[in-house]
């Protein structure tokens, strides 16, 4: 585990349409381990490494993987007379999951604040939510306006020496590992596009386009696979955290090719990489799968318990498996060959 890395790659914000930030720091390291790297229109980075061994047919086939680099958030709504603001969420959020957590809000400079109790002891609807940022109205005006881009102030911790915390692990563990199968990549005979999406908890908004470019032959989105914990039980997350990557079956808007599944499930049996099969909630690898003329496609991706509450869980050999097996996919696709003719 590169554990600087995943510290940067957590702690940099990027709501959903503002994902500048996060996508400056990928562009940086991928630059350096691709031949080309992008930014098209909506804001997707795309690294492209073209294969480095003769293709099996008359071209390298065209692999994507796909992590998305947005985190749910919220955007600042309305500033009432006391100067306590009112905010908009972004992305899928939910008021038990938000109520209390210390807030950063990107206005002319960060201004810290806190999501209040403003209904005794209970829980108000997200529309009467408040956030206090303790300071004299005037002042307030002059930092915040609407349409200020707000953020969770949680940063990376470490629960204990295999599991860490952090407010956006969907899907910055799925950014981390794009990025860490780049590095350790090694020769291939398919032609490489990492591409850190934009808008996916929006509603799979950046990853079509980029599909739409690359025309991919073969893709993986890598994303948190979802995991039993204290909110659910594992009849209904059958994901374990520390069982091994997550192998998505189907989710909401996906079925998976189950002859890229059956890949998949042997690379894993032959480089011995733990896995489990997931059924999951709606990623990017719907875009991958069904832009243009269509590409074999479904997500892998670490378990994470608590996904989007700001206290989420992930087992660093999840991690390290989805690694490997981003790493074993890319070096063997090329064996996909007669699947996409
Ligand atoms: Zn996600």
């Amino acid at each position: 585990m590169n554990q600087k890395l995943l510290k940067l790659v957590c702690n940099t914000p990027g709501i959903p349409g503002f994902e500048d930030p996060i996508q400056e720091i990928v562009e940086e390291i991928l630059r350096p381990v691709c031949d080309e790297v992008r930014r098209d229109r909506m804001g997707n980075v795309i690294g492209q490494k073209k294969a480095t061994k003769p293709p099996v047919g008359e071209r390298p086939l065209r692999v994507v993987l796909a992590a998305h680099a947005d985190e749910i958030g919220m955007m600042v709504k309305h500033l009432d007379g006391n100067g306590f603001i009112r905010f908009e969420p972004v992305g899928g959020l939910n008021a038990q999951a938000i109520i209390s957590q210390r807030v950063i809000i990107h206005g002319r400079e960060p201004v810290n604040g806190v999501i209040v109790p403003t209904n005794g002891d209970k829980l108000p609807a997200m529309k009467d939510m408040l956030i206090d940022v303790a300071l004299p109205r005037d002042k307030v005006c002059e930092l915040v306006e609407v349409g200020d881009v707000i953020t969770f102030a949680q940063e990376l911790v470490r629960l204990n020496d295999k599991v860490y915390m952090g407010r956006n692990f969907d899907d910055r563990i799925g950014t981390y590992c794009l990025l860490e199968a780049m590095n350790h990549l090694g020769d291939t005979s398919v032609d490489v596009y990492a591409v850190s999406t934009v808008q996916e908890e929006k509603g799979v908004r950046g990853m079509p386009v980029a599909a739409f470019a690359i025309e991919p032959d073969v893709g993986l989105a890598i994303d948190g696979s979802l995991t039993w914990g204290a909110h659910i039980g594992k009849h209904e997350n059958i994901c374990a955290l520390g069982e091994g990557t997550g192998i998505y079956l189907m989710d909401g808007l996906t079925i998976a090719d189950r002859r890229l599944l059956r890949f998949l499930f042997d690379l894993c049996e032959k480089h011995k990489i733990p896995y489990q099969r997931n059924i999951g909630g709606g990623t990017d690898a719907s875009a991958i799968q069904r832009t243009g003329v269509g590409a074999l496609a479904t997500t892998i991706g670490a378990p994470t318990r608590y996904m989007h509450s700001t206290v989420q869980l992930a087992h660093s050999d999840d991690i390290v498996a989805t690694i490997k097996l981003l790493v074993a996919f890319l070096e063997n696709s090329h064996h996909l060959e007669k699947l996409v003719r």
